[in-house]
């Protein structure tokens, strides 16, 4: 249905029939397999806290006889091995828990091998250069169902279908478009909850030495470090750094400083409070 009712510039240009360049999703195969087949060019990863979740459950299930005093440190190697920033530390960590723990638990053995061939979904080594914009856990699909659950539902769940249905195109309805409305006409408290966005240490970045760049919507952001004279590239635009952190289009201070300098609002911080934005946020929550 996605595909029949997108326009052909969909998903920043790609087009509806391609779809997006990356899913993050549970390890659901039936959603994974509907996926590929309808986007397969896109690339599927998946949650790292589901994953860490359903190793977490293996290991203390006690039908893997897994020693007690060995389950904590069994975790811990694993989520090294997920969190590792680059294939060689991913390599060492990996080899090292082999040697560890698969001659005692051939059953561990069996399955962290399945995992581990799937590794290119779950280790974050493999996502250091996808605009995943630093998220790792399908957790803003988690807030969103918490908002059907807890305001819209308000944690009644005794509706049936009609009900459901009627609260869904009403009150969810109702609570987006009070939200957008908010942003609208500058509800204070939406101002303060997005300045908590900024990251932490935006403040050390020296404002007066960023520099624009002959490029639009680019600047010169200098490090944090001093005396290092480094500069850090940042596109105010597609809310881009070419910090480590910035570089999937995660939230950075050098974004945050360029931000603030320049009063421009970023896709990663402040939603934009100019006029004309405002005039949107009013049309999209009142459709004239
Ligand atoms: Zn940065």
């Amino acid at each position: 249905m996605l595909k029949t009712i997108l326009p052909p510039h969909a998903f920043y240009g790609r087009g509806s029939q391609t779809g997006p360049i990356l899913f993050l999703t549970d390890d659901s195969s039936a959603e994974r397999n509907a996926l590929e087949l309808c986007y397969p060019k896109g690339i599927r990863l998946l949650c790292t806290f589901h994953i860490l979740q359903a190793f977490w459950r293996w290991i203390y299930d006690s039908k893997h006889n897994i020693k007690k005093e060995d389950r904590a440190s069994i975790m811990a190697k694993m989520k090294k091995i997920v969190y590792a920033s680059s294939s060689t530390e991913m390599d060492t960590c990996y080899f090292g828990f082999k040697q560890e723990f698969y001659h005692s638990y051939p059953q561990l053995r069996k399955h962290f091998e399945l995992l581990w061939e799937r590794r290119h979904f779950w280790a974050h080594s493999y996502r250091s250069e996808l605009p995943t914009r630093g998220n790792n856990t399908n957790n803003y699909i988690e807030r969103s169902f918490g908002i059907l659950k807890d305001i819209v539902f308000a944690r009644t769940q005794a509706f049936n279908p009609v009900q459901v249905f009627q609260f869904i195109i009403i009150n969810m309805e109702r609570f987006y478009e009070r939200r957008l409305l908010g942003f609208a006409n500058k509800h204070p408290g939406h101002l303060i909850i997005a300045k908590r966005f900024l990251c932490p240490g935006w403040e050390n970045v020296n404002a007066n030495e960023i520099q624009r760049t002959n490029v639009a919507n680019e600047f010169l952001v200098p490090s944090t470090k001093q005396d290092t004279g480094f500069f850090y590239t940042v596109n105010s635009e597609i809310g881009t750094c070419s910090c480590a952190v910035g570089i999937s289009g995660a939230p950075c201070k050098h974004q945050g400083a360029v931000s603030i300098k320049f009063c421009i609002s970023m896709f990663n911080f402040v939603p934009s409070l100019t006029p004309d934005d405002r005039m949107i946020y009013t049309y999209i929550a009142l459709g004239r």
